[in-house]
């Protein structure tokens, strides 16, 4: 029997040092997330870097819009290294970047990358100062930088210029394929404009973003095809919930299984008081559905129907789903390998024995008109039945030894 092939190929790019993290070279695709508070807040931008470097994210992303941002970046990484915590923080940059750069070197010197917009730094401009002042900064401070092209603030210059020649030309595309191939050409021609002015080809990541999922994979096919930097993929202004989420998957899902893109990025538009992290654990979701990395133990749940007419089998999924997350933290540190592991938790025994056995631990609750009774599998086989009022603690309890047992502490060796 052949061996099945692994789920993807990855297409082979320069590798990328960001504070550390490498991104690129086929290196494990790196997870980021933005911040929303204001930089200029310390204490609040310090509060929820921590919270998304808790949640996985790999580079958090500030704005650097003002000068009390700028002045606040130093305090912030300072504050962060303090706290024990030694995720990158990357810069972001529209307009006044070149401003803000040179007048606040220790924010220059803290930061780990800086973005640049090409559409805002007066690139493809007879005097692109601007550019040449962000890409000369990053080349004292050896910093890479991610030219990072949205089709909300594009070059306008680029994109007359190639609207003009579509006009002339005998068989002229449509406005909207001319604006995505606008996108692709701006984001290299910068990057050839920062390798003139003395960048190194291996300090470029290229992001391309539009928020059309169609339009997104157009984009990115062309950009992998016509360069090897390491590229960030994510769908811009992907929206709020469940349109959101999908949006951003399905486009992430077609780029990533085709072996295109290095780091990626969830763009949710947060609710009301809602919880920043949620971007970190859909981007950790799509790279661990795809097979692509490994973060936490995996739930596989039924979806109930009426053979589970009361909740208490969605609590326990849910509880258990829980469980796992404020338990990787700790595991992670003394368990290597706990986040491979895989864990079904069944609504009754149709499918709840046969996908147990597929898990390394699994239960079967008991459907309506059932005995109630549910069955543990252990690495496929019959363990324990368990019975009574307290059998979401117990089978906590059986995860918790399964993990002992299976992925041994390096504390204890
Ligand atoms: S496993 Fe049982 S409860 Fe779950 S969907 Fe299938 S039949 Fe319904």
């Amino acid at each position: 029997m052949e061996a099945a092939p692994g789920p993807v190929k990855r297409r082979l790019s320069t590798v990328v040092n960001v504070g550390g993290v490498k991104v690129g070279g086929g290196h494990p695709i790196v997870v980021q997330s933005m911040t929303n508070t204001d930089t200029a807040d310390v204490a609040g931008t310090v509060e929820q870097t921590l919270a998304l470097a808790k949640a996985g994210s790999e580079k958090v992303r500030v704005t650097v819009n003002t000068d009390e941002a700028a002045r606040a970046v130093p305090r912030i990484v300072d504050l962060l290294r303090f706290k024990g915590c030694d995720v990158p923080i990357i810069g972001d940059f529209h307009y006044n970047g070149h401003l803000l750069l040179k007048k606040y070197p220790e924010c220059a010197r803290a930061l780990a990358k800086y973005r640049i917009n090409p559409g805002n730094v007066n690139i493809g401009k007879k005097h692109d100062d601007n550019f040449r002042t962000m890409i000369e900064t990053a080349i004292e401070y050896r910093k890479p930088v991610r030219i990072g092209v949205n089709w909300g603030s594009l070059d306008g210059a680029l994109l007359t210029r190639l609207m003009d020649e579509n006009a002339a030309s005998p068989e002229p595309l449509d406005a909207k394929d001319v604006t995505l191939n606008a996108i692709v050409i701006s984001a290299l021609e910068s990057a050839a404009a920062a390798e003139r002015y003395g960048l190194g080809h291996d300090m470029i990541i290229l992001s391309a973003k539009v928020s059309g999922v169609q339009d997104l994979i157009k984009v990115y096919r062309m950009l992998a095809r016509k360069c090897d930097y390491p590229l960030h993929l994510g769908l811009t202004e992907a929206g709020m919930g469940a349109k959101g989420i999908v949006a951003t998957t399905a486009a992430l899902s077609v780029l990533l299984q085709e072996g295109i893109g290095d780091t990626i990025r969830t763009s949710l538009t947060p609710l009301p008081n809602g919880d920043r992290t949620e971007e970190v654990i859909v981007s950790q979701q799509i790279l661990q559905s795809l097979e692509l990395r490994s973060f936490t133990p995996q739930v596989t749940a039924c979806p109930g129907c009426g053979r589970t007419t009361s909740t208490y089998f969605q609590e326990l999924a849910d509880q258990i789903q829980t469980y796992l997350r404020t338990q990787m933290p700790i595991w992670k540190m003394d368990h290597p390998g706990v986040e491979e592991m895989k864990v079904a938790v069944m609504g009754c025994i149709v499918n709840g024995p046969g996908e147990s056995k597929h898990a390394n631990i699994g239960i079967s609750l008991p459907g309506t008109f059932e005995d109630p009774v549910a069955p543990v599998y252990v690495d496929g086989k019959l363990n324990r039945t368990l019975r009574g009022d307290h059998i979401a603690a117990e089978f906590m309890e059986m995860l918790n030894d399964y993990v002992d047992r299976t992925y041994p502490s390096l504390v204890a060796q």
